[in-house]
């Protein structure tokens, strides 16, 4: 399972340390160095897991902990160096679900994320942010199946190239979350995204019009402007 965790730290080396760590135990890791950045990130990224440091040059990582708790239950874990007990009350009450006190062995964050997430997955396996993995969707008379590869409009076979199928797949499989092209290409393609690539844009249009679509009433792929794409739920 491809989990998505978010590193918020100012310390880049220290981010980058635990970024290590986390990609070789198969999470997809994103990293933000300030508060602005990290919430863009929040915005317009699905995640699973954020680690907050607590100070930031331009903010805190409180009130980052704050405004995703105001949209979403993934587990927040706190980073700080500060080890008293009034920043720890702080974060629990404001949301947070772990406390890891600076300085860390990367190989306990992992181990906190790991648990988190368990705990995460198997109480919330409905919640709004994260779909239970099945292999088939159908949504409005869209039925898509991983197992078989195939793809139904109003019981009727489409005939989708892999990489449509993919994108149509993974989108249905975040069903109610808005998806970015550059995780969308990173997640179908398997490669990092450059911002001048039009190529998810392309592949959406001839998707939708297989999909009977119109750019502008889409009943299924619609655009976020400035943010992505979302099947709505
Ligand atoms: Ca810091």
């Amino acid at each position: 399972m491809n989990e998505h965790i978010l590193i918020v730290e100012d310390e880049t080396e220290i981010a980058d340390l635990l970024g290590v760590y986390l990609k070789n135990d198969g999470y997809t890791v994103y990293t933000a160095y300030n508060s602005a950045d990290a919430l863009r990130c929040i915005k317009e990224t699905h995640l699973d897991l954020a680690i907050l440091d607590v100070m930031l040059p331009d903010g805190n990582g409180f009130k980052i902990c704050k405004k995703i708790r105001e949209a979403y239950y993934y587990p927040v874990i706190m980073l700080t160096a500060k080890g008293g007990d009034g920043d720890k009350i702080m974060g629990l009450t404001i949301g947070a679900d772990d406390y890891i006190t600076k300085p860390f062995n990367p190989l306990e964050v992992v181990a906190r994320v790991k648990t988190q997430l368990r705990r995460y997955t198997r109480y919330n396996p409905m919640d709004g942010n994260r779909q239970e993995t099945a292999n088939e969707h159908d949504i409005r008379g869209l039925v898509i199946n991983k197992d078989t590869h195939k793809c139904f409009l109003y019981e009727k076979e489409l005939q989708l190239t892999p990489i449509e199928f993919a994108i149509l797949w993974y989108l249905c499989e975040h069903q109610g979350v808005v998806v970015s092209a550059e995780e969308l290409f990173e997640n179908v393609w398997g490669e990092q995204y450059l911002d001048n690539n039009n190529t998810v844009m392309a592949h959406i249009g001839r998707l939708r019009e297989k999909l009977h679509e119109t750019a502008r009433k889409p009943k299924f792929i619609k655009n976020v402007w400035g943010v992505g794409y979302t099947i709505e739920a």
